[in-house]
């Protein structure tokens, strides 16, 4: 199927007399008839559900779909985006590991490895995105065991060169993990390039309408695991706290995901609500079509506010004039998200009038949405950065990130026009 069509028909596959629409299973536990029957579960001998803290149907379905959508064998749904970024990284990392990240990356996610990981004993060497194969390079460690970067940056709307940042990962036995929120299975499917695991922020796109906080980790099946068994023991060694299951030998393809959920989620929890996976699967139905619409309505509002005398810069990959216009090209032919950051001239003081005179678009924390919103990322996500980490991130003091929403972009433009009026 196309990825339109998985939109609305991946995942739940009712068979004859089941309901048309996925079901909320809104229940922590299910029945068995025998001890040993549910022994067999805690054994990963057999599948079945015993405790939603671990897997849940109505959120194994969501899961098969955007497993589908990217192309992967198996994914995994988290409470947030938070957590599947650190369960990405933790499922294979631990202490005294190191790991290489895009230092154009969402705000919470260079707080998470670089300080929180560190406090757990890992540490992560933070690399310009731009850097050539040999500046990267330079950054493994031989206890490297993940290279981490995001398909568009969140607020630096830098492009990833996937293939890149996948050859040098390869090239030291690590895995390349893509945070690809922004560009969404629609507009871009890291793993044709060369990425092994991919994560999502769900509460951005796929849920689209700003209801649920969810994530999502999907793994292509590919890194071969075992070929670097030292460095992966916790996938390629027998798991003392499973019966001594060894993941890749007992799972094959499915090791990955299986470990994160049989061992992560089993101890750290995480899981989001079944509630909250329906939701989120609502949101996946239309979401080609409002990544479609997103898409159009920024490169409309991005023309604009580049030929508007009181900015001073754009940032949008599906700009002519953009520095990323090329990779974005490459690998998001369709289009890239709806998400613009600019500048004023003024800097801090005639943004934040700026948006303090928008009326259609509000100000929230949050991106992605149906509805147009705003952010000043130096006063919001990124408020606990230095100025040098600031500029590292691609975040300068007056840059305002602005989400495009589905709204009709005339109205959409009149908005903007009107506040620069203010500005
Ligand atoms: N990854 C990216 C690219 C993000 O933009 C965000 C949040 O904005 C996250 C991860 C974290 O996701 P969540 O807020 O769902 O925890």
């Amino acid at each position: 199927m196309r990825q339109d069509t998985i939109c609305v028909q991946g995942g739940w596959k009712p068979k004859k007399g089941e309901p048309r629409v996925l079901p909320i299973y809104q229940s922590t536990t299910f029945k068995y008839d025998t001890t040993e029957e549910m022994g067999r579960l805690f054994a990963l001998e057999d599948n079945g559900y015993f405790y939603t803290r671990l897997q849940n149907p109505t959120n194994d379905c969501v899961a098969a779909k955007i497993a589908e959508l990217e192309g992967g064998v198996a994914a995994m749904l988290t409470s947030s985006g938070q957590a599947a970024n650190f369960y990405a990284v933790t499922n294979i990392c631990e202490a005294g590991d190191h790991l290489v990240c895009s230092a154009k990356v969402y705000g919470g996610t260079f707080n998470l490895y670089a300080a929180t990981l560190k406090k757990m004993g890992m540490e992560c060497t933070f690399v310009d995105p731009d850097a050539s194969k040999e500046e990267i390079e330079a950054a493994f460690r031989p206890n490297t065991k993940a290279v981490v970067g995001e398909t568009i940056a969140n607020p630096a709307l830098t492009v990833l060169d996937i293939e890149k940042f996948a050859r040098a990962a390869h090239a030291h036995g690590c895995p390349l993990i893509v945070d690809n929120t922004f560009a969404t299975p629609i507009n871009c499917r890291p793993f044709e390039w060369g990425a092994d695991i991919v994560t999502h922020s769900t509460t951005k796109y796929m849920d689209g309408h700003a209801m649920a906080v969810g994530g999502c980790i999907v793994d292509s099946g590919n890194f071969d695991w075992d070929s670097h068994k030292d460095k992966f023991p916790g996938l390629t060694t027998p798991d003392p706290t499973y019966h001594g299951v060894t993941y890749t030998r007992q799972f094959g393809k499915l090791a990955y995901i299986t470990k994160a959920t049989a061992q992560l989620m089993r101890d750290l929890g995480s899981i989001p609500s079944p509630m909250n996976a329906f939701l989120l699967n609502v949101g996946l139905e239309t979401l080609a079509l409002r990544v479609e619409r997103h898409c159009s309505n920024a490169k409309a509002a991005a023309e604009f506010l580049h030929n508007h005398e009181k900015v001073e810069f754009v940032n949008f990959a599906g700009l002519k004039e953009d520095p990323y216009y090329e990779l974005a090209q490459k690998y998001m032919p369709n289009g890239t998200c709806g998400v613009i950051s600019f500048g004023l001239k003024g800097g801090r003081e005639e943004a934040v009038r700026f948006m303090d005179s928008l009326k259609l678009a509000a100000i929230v924390t949050h991106v992605a949405d149906a509805r147009t919103c705003v952010l000043h990322p130096a006063s919001h996500t990124h408020r606990q950065m230095t100025d040098e980490q600031l500029a590292k991130a691609g975040v300068t003091p007056g840059m305002i990130r602005l989400s495009v929403g589905i709204e009709n972009p005339e109205d959409i433009i009149e908005d903007l026009e009107q506040a620069l009026k203010q500005a």
